[in-house]
């Protein structure tokens, strides 16, 4: 029963005295076959929003892996007739509720500092020093699994040792609960939550995109705490000014501050990164294979994390010390699963879109430098890419044999490998392909 292994998954990262006290009593409610939505039903309002908050993200994490898609975690209130507004927490316990939202493990000691996330790590350490003064608001934007949350939470976690009110929320959270309290007319209760605190940190807010009646609610909660010099920080997966579908007046103001990229790990980065998960995970690994799963692996400490936690519960399964032999074969399973949706027409379209010309010319005999360059990256692309033969790359091509693929690709390895240029605009595409064909 799915629910039992989730109880199972939070006994393992729940505190034993709060996991009897708040997962216990839970009772898995539903999951709508298509829909995204996860529902438990917990005794009263109380666990309910504790539980949400607090572990909402743990059962929300083991979906994913289970399933590949994030789904959103609602943990109801059972109907608790006449008892309702008794068991609705104090402003004091919602206090405290917000302020331990976080999770305690995203510090910045945990963080590994690299080129790639220097700068937004300096600012994420100094506001937390200064709350409020020199950089306010903060904008972190970087891809997926780059570390924003994690940076986001450290800063809630450092302001929060100094005593400080912290509200921590994912945006799409925040905006269930403007939801939630528009229908019950509480909104009075909501600005509170959100506006009295010394630091609000708001993760993803291109959530806020295509919402005018939430984006105006939080247009003036920002007015209020920055005009009361309250710490704002705030993560996107792409430059504020990039999001679609948000209000000019709400974009200035994002602007107003400090915005800090996160750029994707460089080798060094990730290595520190893997020894340090190896380190929280107590999971053993020898340099060699840390090494090789950093080279091996693209840029997305997430997935990176993933395969650590794959190689964990293999070993622990067989009681082994894992080998580099066995390293690989896990990995090289994972880079299968991941290449497997990846077609050569997609890379073909990809490819044709970068160098600005028409699937048909490099389909054509065309014997134009711009057009050979396009055909060959698509044949260095496919046989890294996909598991498509020379004698199929050939077929799509409509050449009647496979010896000028393969005299092609001969060529353009030849190009990667001394053309360092090329090799970071083919490896570009070669990420940016890949990133679509996992969805
Ligand atoms: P994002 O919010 O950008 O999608 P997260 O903050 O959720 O990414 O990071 C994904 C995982 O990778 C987390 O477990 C986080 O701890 C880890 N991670 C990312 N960057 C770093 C880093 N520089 N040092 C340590 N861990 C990192
Ligand atoms: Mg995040």
């Amino acid at each position: 029963m799915i629910f039992d292994v989730i109880c199972n998954e939070l006994k393992r990262r729940v505190p034993s005295d709060e996991y009897a006290r708040y997962i216990i009593p839970l009772k898995f409610l539903e999951r709508p076959s298509k829909s995204n939505l996860i529902v438990l039903e917990a005794p009263n309002p109380y666990i309910a929003l504790y539980v949400e908050n607090r572990y909402g993200h743990i059962i929300a994490d083991f979906f994913e892996k289970e399933s590949g898609t994030r789904p959103v975690v609602r943990i109801k209130a059972r109907n608790a007739e006449g008892k309702k507004s008794a068991e609705f927490p104090s402003i004091s316990e919602n206090q405290s509720i917000k302020s331990t939202a976080l999770n305690i493990s995203y510090t910045f000691d945990s963080f590994v500092v690299g080129h790639s996330n220097k700068f937004a790590h300096t600012i994420a350490k100094a506001l937390s020093e200064n709350l409020g003064s020199a950089y306010n608001p903060v904008v972190i934007f970087g891809g997926v699994g780059l570390g924003k949350t994690h940076l986001l939470q450290a800063i809630g976690n450092a302001v929060q040792a100094q005593k400080k009110i912290v509200t921590y929320r994912k945006c799409e959270n925040m905006l269930n609960d403007f939801i939630e309290h528009l229908r019950l007319q509480t909104m009075d209760r909501f600005r509170e939550q959100y506006r009295n605190c010394d630091v609000l940190l708001i993760d993803d807010i291109q959530f806020l995109s295509g919402k005018e009646n939430f984006q105006e609610e939080f247009f003036y909660t920002f007015e209020e705490l920055h005009s009361r010099s309250k710490q704002i920080v705030l993560t996107a997966d792409q430059p504020p000014k990039m999001i679609a579908g948000i209000t000019e007046r709400l974009k200035s103001r994002f602007m107003w501050g400090q915005i800090a990229e996160i750029q994707p790990p460089e080798l060094e980065t990730k290595i520190a990164i893997i020894k340090i998960k190896c380190e929280i995970h107590k999971i053993n690994l020898a340099n060699e294979i840390i090494n090789y799963i950093a080279s091996k692996l693209d840029n997305n400490v997430r997935e990176i994390e993933g395969v650590l936690n794959n190689i964990n519960i293999y070993c622990s399964m067989l009681g082994r010390v894992i080998s580099l032999e066995v390293a690989k074969d896990i990995l090289k399973n994972y880079l299968k699963d991941k290449l497997e949706n990846i077609t050569i027409d997609n890379i073909a379209s990809a490819v044709a879109k970068e160098m600005n010309c028409k699937i048909a010319e490099i389909k054509s005999k065309s014997r134009v430098k711009k057009i050979v360059t396009a055909r060959n990256m698509i044949i260095y692309l496919a046989r890294k890419l996909t598991q498509n033969s020379m004698p199929l790359i050939a077929e799509y091509f409509g050449m009647k044999d496979h010896s000028a693929v393969s005299h092609a690709h001969r060529s353009i390895t030849k190009t990667v490998d001394n053309d360092a240029d090329f090799k970071l605009k083919i490896d570009a595409l070669a990420s940016k392909i890949t990133e679509k064909g996992e969805k």
